[in-house]
């Protein structure tokens, strides 16, 4: 059985600690992802991005891998799937008719009005459903899955609309971060975070994490954020562990030989992330098989 968003973050966000939302790229983080949170005894979100739906098989697939695999490996960890950057009102419904818990309409770069339209939608769709909804203000920087966008910071009255206008559970609000790699040292809106926190009183989402430096989480899990996204960070770690086992075993076939290398990378990735997170130890016993 998989749980609600809200089932995770309400506890993580009145008890000051993040729950990670892990990207998938392929069975193997799906596998390394699930035995990492197991592992650390915390609570996980379990991501697919929009754009890379297609490329798992579609929403059913993703859903019927996830919860086959809790099955097979005893996972007893709250697991919530959810649906990153759902690029429209159809395929937010879509994910929540296969099963995803949590789903997040991006209409960031929307008007605001627009926006919260659709926003709504998903909204009072998922809700009915028992699924949880998060939805973006602003625009995180970088290029993820083919989203290129500049920075452009969250306006304080366009997030309290949203929020008031269309009761979603969590709010992306950009302040800075950048999806991909970072040129030079992220610069957070640490002020711009507390005044949007303290207006809409709701859990934050924090995108584009990787390359932030853990005093920067620690603050925005102070001021808030109780969802945390990381994809680049596990792709590299299984990219270099990758090289490594083609490298050193030039003269194999064997496919697991060489995929077993990282499936463990991104397994040690998250388990660190989780630590820096604050939520090891954080599970409560669910009823997934
Ligand atoms: P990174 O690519 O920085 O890890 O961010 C992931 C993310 O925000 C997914 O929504």
């Amino acid at each position: 059985m998989l749980v609600s968003l809200n089932e995770v973050i309400t506890k993580a966000y009145r008890e000051k600690y993040a729950v990670g939302q892990f990207n998938i790229n392929g069975l193997s983080w799906i596998h390394g992802i699930l035995i990492a949170a197991q592992k650390e005894s915390s609570p996980v979100i379990v991501a697919a991005s929009d754009r890379m739906v297609d490329f798992l098989g579609g929403f059913e697939i993703i859903t019927s891998m996830v919860k086959k695999l809790i099955t097979e490996y005893h996972i007893t960890i709250p697991v919530v799937l959810h649906l990153d950057h759902g690029t429209t009102v159809t395929r937010c419904k879509q994910a929540v008719d296969a099963g995803f818990s949590s789903v997040m309409y991006d209409g960031s770069k929307l008007p605001i009005a627009e926006n919260i339209r659709r926003t709504k939608e998903v909204t009072d769709y998922a809700h009915a459903r028992g699924v949880n909804v998060e939805a973006e203000v602003g625009t995180v920087g970088g290029n993820e899955d083919g989203i290129i966008g500049n920075i452009h910071y969250a306006s304080l009255e366009e997030c309290v609309d949203l929020v008031q206008a269309t009761h979603i559970d969590a709010l992306a609000a950009a302040l800075g971060s950048v999806h991909g790699n970072y040129q030079g040292e992220p610069t957070l809106g640490f002020q711009e975070m507390a005044a949007i926190q303290q207006a809409v009183a709701i859990p934050l989402v924090l995108h584009g994490t990787s390359g932030i430096p853990t005093a920067k989480i620690d603050r925005a899990i102070t001021l808030g954020h109780a969802k945390i996204n990381v994809n680049t960070e596990s792709n590299k770690a299984w990219l270099e562990a990758t090289r490594q086992a083609l490298a050193a075993n030039l003269s194999t076939h064997e496919p697991q030989i060489i995929l077993e290398s990282g499936r463990e990378a991104i397994t040690q990735t998250v388990q660190s992330k989780i630590r820096e997170f604050g939520s090891v130890g954080k599970a409560w016993p669910t009823l997934n098989f």
